[in-house]
């Protein structure tokens, strides 16, 4: 353990100090299909998971920037329309641009604080707080 965290350790000395806090993080994408005139997103869940966010807040936020109907159900979200699969992962990058990912770092690694009534994303990994403009 501590001679990979000595590894670790020059590793990042050794990267130039400007890209350290660039690294774009990947953002999960929905994977699922349609079935007749249903979509079904089967990993909900995980992505969910990958955010940390209450499922609600999300699918509150999804279904609204959808515009469609949908149910949760176990893993699976059951969205009352064929949808393209693009404008779904389109809408949850947008999720993640605007209540999970640090403007500051771009890591995932952040809490929704609420304080006198205005939403702030509070950045766990470099400490970064900022105003949420969106609100579901
Ligand atoms: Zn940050």
């Amino acid at each position: 353990m501590e001679d990979y965290e000595k590894l670790l350790d020059s590793a990042l000395k050794d990267m130039p100090a400007s890209s350290v806090n660039v690294t774009r993080t990947e953002i999960p994408k929905a994977t699922g299909r349609v079935e007749g005139n249903k979509t079904i997103i089967t990993n909900f869940n995980q992505l969910v998971k990958f955010f940390n966010r209450d499922p609600q807040h999300f699918l509150k936020f999804l279904l609204r920037e959808l515009a469609s109907p949908g149910k949760l159900e176990e893993n699976r979200l059951i969205i009352g329309r064929k949808l393209n699969p693009n404008f779904i992962n389109q809408k949850v990058a947008e999720y993640a641009e605007i209540y999970v990912l640090c403007p500051e770092c771009k890591k995932p690694d952040t809490k929704l604080i609420e304080e006198n009534g205005k939403l702030y994303l509070k950045c766990t990994a470099c400490g970064a707080r900022n105003i949420v403009k969106e609100k579901v």
